[in-house]
């Protein structure tokens, strides 16, 4: 058995595909030599399988080794995966100390002193990996030999790095969320975000991207996460990958389409809107980070938007565009209190958004925010790093944010009761209506998980009709039309004698399987860790 290169991580699902490893495993070849690249496999994960179980794997795919010859794994460490990483890297050593284990990652590439699997590693490569982990295994197998444990990552030129699509299988392309990059990095610092860091954007050459992005489609990908934070930064460069798209839709109708940019709110020229205009329903999703719309709390994380565009961008979206808007507020920032969320998510959802996604403040390694002292904050000392409280926001009041936010994932972000929540949020606060709710809601079902839709039907029938006090036959009919919109088919207790025959509600709604599956993807990639 030769020298082996094991690239692994572990993904919080099947359906994400790790564009990083990919990366790692194109620029083998042109960096660490041929020899390395006839060695090297890549093996993906999920956070769900035994940490014994993902040792026993790796061991299979490095096989036996005779003397002389070097085993690597390089595994990518992210705040999703770093717990069982730990633990898979201890078990891995422990049954095979001589394979020399090599991380990267986000999670690995600051305040490294502090963490457990940097201990039980070999090597940990900082910051950009595409060149540095290929020159390290060429090094362990060729020498001289590594001196340093830390090795900062080297940050080459966008058009010295090998691109990676071919990495992706035939299976990656039929079942999985295809990650694609035509640049890295942010020109903006908003001192929450691990992007503040970049001071800047590159982004790769727009023919080379464009070729592989017309390889990935003739294969058959359909399903396209563009991982850019600021796809809106360079119009020209924007505009010519819509066309991509829409020259493709306009030669295939008839086939599925998908694909998700992130946008910056404020940044939506006429030509831009022009060409987004074009697209049909179930194409396009946006993810409009807002974080925040109070001016004094965005001046203290460094954040610059623009309102007033950030208002008519997102309007023009609604009402000119078919693309489904995801828009994300963060609970917990710095001088942001209960009162000056509820105003921000007022304003964002008289906006008309389709989703606004209730984030909670993490203090991520190596951001300006983790590295400056706020007095009064506390957060997690564990993965996901969540706060805890800070000097606007008590304890209590934080882990009642964490359950309505879960609630209004589960009855606004879900889609499937648009008419009921338009009589749950009436009132001069939609926040403070929906708020009453979650906290009623918490009080009578004491859980935040494995409440089903039948279950939400009945509590939101009770709630409605007897709390606020609400006719009755108005709210079943709210209640009516979504449940049986939505392709349900059981029969919850307050719409008994109400709803169509099982016959007829097959006629009125596609099956509760495909709406399932739509919505299932739109989060899946929204929900990328
Ligand atoms: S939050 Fe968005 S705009 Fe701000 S630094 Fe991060 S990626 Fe850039």
């Amino acid at each position: 058995m030769p020298h082996r290169i094991v690239l692994a991580t572990l993904n919080a699902k099947f359906i994400h595909a790790s564009l990083g490893l990919r990366y790692l495993r194109a620029n083998m070849e042109r960096y660490g030599g041929a020899d390395l690249d006839a060695f090297t496999e890549l093996r993906e994960f999920t956070i769900q399988r035994t940490p014994q179980d993902i040792v026993d794997e790796l061991l299979r795919a490095l096989g036996t080794a005779q003397a002389g010859d070097v085993q690597i794994v390089g595994l990518g460490v992210y705040i999703w995966n770093v717990v069982p990483s730990t633990q898979v890297i201890e078990l891995l050593k422990a049954q095979r100390p001589e394979v020399r284990v090599v991380l990267g990652g986000p999670e690995v590439s600051h305040e490294l002193g502090s963490q457990p699997i940097v201990d039980a590693a070999d090597y940990v490569i900082t910051g950009w990996g595409d060149i540095s982990f290929p020159k390290l295994c060429r090094a362990l197998v060729h020498g001289p030999q590594p001196l340093m444990k830390v090795i900062p990552g080297e940050q080459p030129s966008l058009d010295d790095i090998a691109m990676p699509y071919h990495h992706y299988s035939d299976v990656d392309l039929a079942q999985r969320v295809l990650y694609v990059e035509a640049s890295r990095g942010c020109p903006f610092k908003c001192e929450f975000c691990l992007s503040a860091l970049d001071k800047t954007a590159w982004a790769f050459d727009l023919d080379a991207f464009l070729a592989e992005l017309a390889s990935l489609y003739d294969r058959g990908a359909r399903t396209f996460k563009f991982v850019d934070r600021t796809f809106n930064l360079k119009i020209d460069a924007s505009i010519q990958i819509l066309e991509f798209f829409l020259s493709r839709l306009a030669a295939r109708p008839q086939e599925p389409l998908f694909v998700h940019f992130e946008l910056v709110p404020d940044q939506l020229p006429e030509r831009l809107k022009s060409c987004i205009s074009r697209f049909p329903a179930g194409v396009l999703q946006f993810e409009i980070g807002i974080q925040t719309l109070n001016p004094e709390v965005q001046q203290a994380i460094s954040r610059r938007q623009d309102a007033a565009k950030t208002e008519a961008n997102l309007r023009w979206l609604t009402t000119h565009s078919h693309a489904h808007l995801h828009t994300d507020l963060i609970f917990g920032l710095p001088g942001e209190d209960w009162q000056s969320f509820a105003r921000g998510f007022d304003t964002l959802w008289s906006w008309g958004p389709h989703e606004i996604q209730l984030g909670v403040l993490k203090r991520l390694r190596g951001t300006p925010l983790a590295v400056k002292a706020h007095p009064g904050m506390a957060f997690q000392s564990e993965p996901p790093y969540a706060i805890l409280q800070t000097d606007a926001l008590s304890t209590e009041e934080v882990q009642s944010f964490i359950r309505l936010a879960r609630y209004w994932d589960l009855v606004a972000n879900s889609g499937r009761f648009s008419q009921t929540l338009d009589l749950l949020l009436q009132g001069t606060s939609a926040f403070v209506a929906f708020a009453s709710f979650a906290h009623w809601l918490w009080c009578t079902h004491e859980r935040t998980s494995g409440l089903t839709p039948e279950m939400l039907v009945d509590a939101l029938f009770t709630y409605l009709s007897e709390q606020r006090q609400l006719a009755p036959a108005q709210v079943r009919s709210a209640l009516l039309s979504d449940y049986v919109g939505s392709g349900a088919r059981a029969s919850p207790h307050s719409l008994r004698g109400h709803l169509p025959s099982r016959r007829a509600r097959a006629l009125l709604s596609p099956p509760e399987g495909a709406r399932h599956t739509a919505r299932q993807k739109r989060h899946a990639v929204v929900l990328n860790p």
